[in-house]
């Protein structure tokens, strides 16, 4: 089974396509800058690169270029797109509605679109893929995998919020959750590398890219998590503020911004940018630290303190923790923040193998002593790949 993956955000899309039956990619690419006046492709298939600039409009005239390329002798992987068995979707959020997996039909549709006020910035954009996809290849069945699922599992004495109960019943104000996919691929990956039943293990999982969550992962079920009703919650991100007092919007809205300059700067002018106010990209903030800049030395101990203070709860909340796993942007290449991090653990036994953090970094692997009550590793994620496994099992099941 042959599968395309597609990952539509507001002015991108990402695509892959798996070969099912040994989970190779046979090829990927990514449209950037979709509807700006320079759109660019970067496409590779294993053994040809394929760049353009071009101008792009819309998401459906970008899958129809990756279309194209899908069938190119040169840089495809495809002699017709009737080859390609089924289309999973990155989806970020449909609240309580579906908790798993799920072939796209109108109900689904129509659900991804009521979702939108919880994911204004990633909901439309993920529909719009889905609509184009569905235009172009009527025929094939396509899935939509959420981010919220692998949460789903979250008690509500995890996932309500101290509101009036009113507010869950009415609007399903309550932690969500996402990243859901990396988590689960890094839950299953950490089995295997431990040689233990995800039954027996308790991990914590830190997803630190520009966007950041931990998930407190028992027995394979996450019992907790860091971002909540959207992806703003928890950690201190590139450009996310992260947990604040929730009488702070409120008071810049008193002084006189307005609501969506609230939004843009929750979500975009703070956190990592915020602090040190030259960036939101890790790699920046460290070689500013080298140079002596203090703002992004302050960013940077904003950052691990809060992914560590985190990892103490959830510590509580699993009575112990067997495994800690760093994966996505930060978390696969930087020693640094991983080193500082787990500094703060020792209480619970961490003790890190200096060398095997530097010479494990981007490859992965085991990076605690021997001797630490609890492993640390470093593992790369794949979402892609969770994306298509999904939806492999979601149509073979159909078509029982
Ligand atoms: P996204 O959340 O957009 O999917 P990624 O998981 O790819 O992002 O993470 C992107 C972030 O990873 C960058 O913004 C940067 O902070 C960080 N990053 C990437 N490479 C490195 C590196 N070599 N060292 C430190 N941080 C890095």
């Amino acid at each position: 089974m042959k599968i395309l993956v597609i990952n539509s955000g507001s002015s991108s899309l990402k695509y892959q396509v798996i070969n099912m039956e040994n989970e190779k990619i046979l090829l990927k690419g990514l449209v950037e800058r979709i509807g700006e006046k320079k759109s660019s492709i970067k496409h590779e298939n294993g053994t040809s690169k394929y760049t353009e600039e071009l101008k792009i409009t819309n998401h459906e005239e970008a899958l129809k270029k990756v279309m194209n390329l899908l069938i190119d002798p040169q840089y495809g992987c495809f002699k017709s797109l009737s080859e390609i068995d089924a289309i999973g979707h990155r989806v970020l959020h449909c609240g309580e509605k579906y908790v798993s997996s799920v072939l796209i039909d109108d109900n689904v549709i129509n659900a991804i679109e009521e979702h939108a006020v919880f994911g204004p910035l990633h909901n439309p954009p993920n529909l719009t893929g889905i609509l184009a996809a569905q235009k172009l290849m009527p025929d094939v069945p396509q899935v939509a995998v959420f981010d919220t699922s692998f949460h789903q599992t979250m008690p509500p004495k995890a996932f309500l919020y101290g509101l009036p109960y009113e507010f869950y019943e009415k609007y399903k104000i309550r932690r969500y959750g996402f990243h859901g996919t990396s988590h689960k691929y890094i839950t299953i990956e950490a089995a295997k590398m431990l040689g233990k039943d995800i039954k027996e293990l308790k991990l914590i999982s830190a997803h630190l890219g520009n966007g950041a969550s931990l998930a407190a992962v028992k027995g394979g079920k996450v019992v907790d998590t860091s971002m909540g009703l959207t992806p703003l919650e928890g950690l201190v991100m590139g450009g996310r503020s992260g947990d604040v007092d929730a009488t702070v919007p409120l008071f810049l809205l008193r002084q006189g911004y307005s609501i969506d300059e609230v939004d843009n700067i929750l979500n975009k002018k703070s956190g990592v940018y915020g602090i040190s106010g030259i960036s939101n990209d890790m790699r920046d903030i460290e070689k500013a630290i080298k140079e002596g800049h203090k703002r992004a030395q302050l960013a940077f101990d904003v950052y691990t303190y809060r992914i560590a203070k985190y990892i103490g709860s959830y510590a509580t909340i699993l009575n112990g923790f067997d495994a800690l796993v760093f994966t996505a942007g930060v978390g696969e290449n930087d020693p640094e923040v991983r080193k500082t991090v787990c500094d703060y653990l020792g209480i619970f036994g961490v003790k890190l193998d200096d060398e095997k953090n530097i010479s494990l970094n981007r490859i992965g692997g085991i990076i605690s002593s021997d001797d630490s009550k609890v492993t640390v590793m470093v593992i790369k994620t794949n979402e892609e790949l969770m994306i298509a496994r999904d939806t492999k099992e979601i149509v073979e099941n159909q078509k029982k």
